[in-house]
């Protein structure tokens, strides 16, 4: 802008430079031309006095270089020239000034030359004797005259110049100085211009609208942000060049990256083809879910296709985890699976003892000990459908009778019952600490201690010994059954607590066990909002740790 100022300025002194030079060139040449006419005009009048009197002598004593003395008589015919041979020169009536003169007394003109340089200026007069005394001068035209005066004329335009450039320079400066150093953060606090008030009370308009507007936007931004914050699912939001525009918390914990990949490709974060490819099918199609495994958790991909005025801009990807549904329904799968081949065993071997006797397959004698069969397998499918209630119930989560319970009277309950198994095997079972009092299920908290310490005796060899430990503090109550038998191996550990897990399933089924015993002590432990860890090495001893919180004892 100031350089624009600046040629502005600059072209504008030249254009006033040159038409004024040109203006007092004209004005001055008018001047001296009319000084010029006057002064011949004078010197006619002289000579013309001295020629009435004098004749052709006196002329021939006026010769002058300044100026021409021509006489011409009442015919046209030249009597004298001061400049040239008379009798080379032709008939001079046609000649303006001489017409005029001869016609008015009086006449005058002016000639160019034939190369434009030279103007000649012509005055006559009639005199008494009817001839016509005629003064011409030559003088050099107007551009010639300046052609004269170029030497001077270029020195005034130099410094004309250089004075213009100077001060175009410095008023350009001192024009845009004020407006560079305008505050367009407060536009109406400026004492600039009068002239560009209405710009700054414009642009204070529109700093208060985009103001309103960026404020605005922080407000969706921020509440955006806190959601999607607070979310569990993972969100991602993609433009259609699949580039990270959004991503949550969530999403950069399932996705192990941070807030450093916004604005990169989605490949950057995961390269799974299954969900790049349900990405582009989203894209094409408008929406796509698909289930994929990372680190080593179970997510669903819900990816739908975003489009403004019918043109796709982009895609939302929602992360769901839904590992502990994953397997929830394995465990449901495995569980029907286990139930139904837990069922037909004894199924089976019940209508086989039954077909045999129909068919009178049996011996006499032998016919007891098959009826002694399907009892025991009639017991053992009452004992699992029992098992199976027990779990659906606590499944279920439904509300049961509490009252308030001693943990130690529970466990001696428990030891009377199973006195007799231990017995047979010389198994020492005993049970130590106080009171344990808590506000419980008793028929749960009995099933706790009777299925651990059954373990305990069927997973120890003869002669083994099986401890039940209670004890208590201000807050919980902690009850330990332990025994020196077989062991668990660590491998096992983590699954031991699954429906119909057994580590030795046959020896387990030898005992009778269904592998539900651990599952309906762990749910029973957690309806009471306790906690169970198993410690146990192999052929060394198990020993599980129960500890049950003492809420709402009365
Ligand atoms: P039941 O339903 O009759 O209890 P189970 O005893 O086989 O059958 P769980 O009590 O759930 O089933 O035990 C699961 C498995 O854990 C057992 O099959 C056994 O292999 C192992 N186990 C449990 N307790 C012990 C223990 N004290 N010592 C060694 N192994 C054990
Ligand atoms: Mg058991």
């Amino acid at each position: 802008m100031t350089s624009k100022i600046f040629r502005s300025i600059f072209a504008t002194s030249l254009v006033v430079l040159f038409a004024t030079l040109a203006i007092i060139t004209t004005f001055i040449y008018d001047y001296f031309t009319d000084i010029q006419i006057d002064q011949l005009k004078d010197e006619l009048s002289i000579a013309s006095v001295g020629t009435e009197q004098s004749g052709e002598e006196y002329l021939e004593n006026l010769k002058s270089d300044n100026f021409r003395l021509t006489w011409i008589a009442s015919d046209g015919t030249v009597l004298f020239d001061s400049q040239a041979d008379k009798s080379a020169m032709d008939n001079h009536l046609d000649r303006e000034e001489i017409r005029e003169a001869f016609e008015t007394g009086k006449g005058s003109s002016s000639r160019r030359s034939a190369t434009l340089t030279e103007k000649t200026l012509y005055e006559a007069v009639l005199l008494s004797d009817g001839t016509v005394l005629r003064i011409s001068v030559n003088r050099a035209s107007g551009f010639v005259l300046l052609l004269g005066m170029m030497y001077p004329v270029i020195i005034v335009i130099i410094i004309a110049v250089i004075i213009s450039a100077v001060l175009a320079h410095k008023m350009s400066k001192r024009i845009i100085e004020p407006l560079n150093k305008l505050d367009l953060d407060n536009p109406t606090e400026n004492d600039a211009y009068e002239e560009i008030a209405p710009l700054l009370r414009r642009i204070h308009k529109q700093n208060m609208k985009i103001e309103r507007k960026v404020a605005e936007l922080n407000r969706r931004k921020d509440e955006f942000e806190l959601i999607t914050k607070n979310m569990r699912e993972g969100l991602i939001l993609l433009d259609k060049n699949r580039n990270i525009l959004t991503i949550n918390s969530a999403a950069m914990t399932i996705f192990s990256t941070d807030e450093n990949c916004v604005g990169k490709e989605f490949l950057t974060i995961n390269r799974r083809h299954e969900i790049t490819s349900a990405i582009e099918k989203a894209l094409t199609d408008g929406h796509a879910e698909i289930r994929a495994g990372l680190n080593e958790k179970e997510y669903q991909f819900d990816i739908s296709r975003i489009e403004t005025d019918g043109e796709t801009v982009g895609a939302v990807i929602l992360v769901f985890d839904i590992t502990e549904q994953a397997d929830a329904e394995r465990l449901r799968r495995e569980f029907t699976a286990n139930v139904s081949h837990e069922l037909k065993t004894p199924l089976q071997t019940i209508t086989g003892s039954a077909e045999l006797m129909e068919n009178g397959l049996v011996k006499e004698e032998d016919i007891p000990r098959f009826i002694g069969h399907i009892r025991e397998e009639a017991t053992r499918l009452v004992t699992l459908v029992e098992d199976i209630i027990r779990l659906s119930q606590l499944d279920e989560q439904t509300e049961l009778p509490k009252e308030n319970v001693s943990l130690f009277e529970v466990a001696n309950e428990a030891c009377v019952v199973l006195r007799d198994s231990a017995d047979k095997k010389d198994i020492t079972l005993t049970v130590s600490g106080d009171g344990g009092n808590i506000y419980g299920v008793k028929h749960l908290l009995f099933e706790v201690i009777y299925n651990l310490c059954d373990n305990g005796i069927k997973y120890t060899p003869d002669g083994g010994k099986v401890e039940v430990d209670i004890s208590e503090t201000e807050k919980d109550v902690t009850l330990t059954v332990s025994d020196n038998g077989i062991g668990i191996a660590p491998q096992h550990h983590a699954r031991i607590f699954e429906r119909f897990y057994r580590v030795d399933k046959s020896h387990s089924k030898k005992s009778g066990g269904t592998g539900l015993g651990l599952s309906i002590v762990k749910h029973s432990v957690q309806y009471h909002g306790g906690k169970i860890s198993l410690h146990s090495a192999e052929n060394k001893g198990t020993s599980v740790l129960v500890v049950l919180p003492k809420i709402e004892q009365c």
